[in-house]
């Protein structure tokens, strides 16, 4: 098992930086109650758990959106599949993203986002492979600087699978991992027959 991923970040490293993140936002937008928004699928594990670790009046948005890829790979293009339901106009803005990679994508997202003139508008990622950056962004807040490898768990995905995990793996060999799309499955809460 050991071969192919070994855990990154564990259950309980999470959860403790996600704690942080929690009262380190609730200082951050005391007497407010900022729309976080969230880039489906990826991110809806860490905004779950987000959320109920914040003590103010938090509002919650959702946004799906499809890459478009070149031959080098990413583009930063973004083609909205979901749009938001609220209007943002005004509004204290938090973009809540699993990992920023190149930073493409989430800087084009930040300019739909911007023309919409909010009162405000930061970024709390889970993951940023800052090494990997090719857009320059602002990223207020961060949870883990993460090593250029590829993760899946915790919302992260390899082919739509693996995002229950509970933890963050680091793949050590992808060629496998494409090879046999259920490599991974060993790594999956193991099944005690009582309900939690
Ligand atoms: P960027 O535009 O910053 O290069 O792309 C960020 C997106 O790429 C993330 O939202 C995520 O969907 C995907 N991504 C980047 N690195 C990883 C990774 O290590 N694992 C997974 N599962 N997705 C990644």
């Amino acid at each position: 098992m050991g071969d192919i991923a070994t855990v990154l970040y564990s259950e309980l490293e999470i959860l403790h930086r996600v704690r942080e993140l929690g009262r380190d936002l609730s200082r951050f937008y005391a007497g407010k109650s900022p729309v976080l928004i969230s880039v489906l699928k990826g991110g809806f594990v860490f905004l779950a758990d987000l959320i109920r670790a914040m003590d103010v009046p938090a509002r919650v948005d959702f946004m799906s959106i499809s890459r478009y890829h070149s031959a080098s790979g990413t583009t930063g293009v973004v083609r909205v599949l979901k749009d938001l339901d609220q209007d943002i106009g005004g509004e204290d803005v938090l973009v809540v993203e699993d990992i920023i990679d190149t930073g493409l994508t989430l800087s084009y997202l930040l300019t739909t986002l911007q023309a919409r003139e909010p009162a405000s508008i930061e970024v709390c990622t889970l993951l940023d492979k800052s090494v990997r950056r090719i857009a320059p962004l602002h990223i207020r807040f961060t949870g883990f600087d993460c090593p250029d490898r590829f993760v899946v768990g915790y919302g992260l995905d390899v082919a739509e699978r693996y995002r229950n995990l509970p933890f963050i793996l680091e793949v050590a060999d992808q060629a496998l991992l494409a090879e046999d799309p259920s490599a991974l499955d060993a790594f999956l809460p193991a099944s005690t027959g009582d309900a939690r």
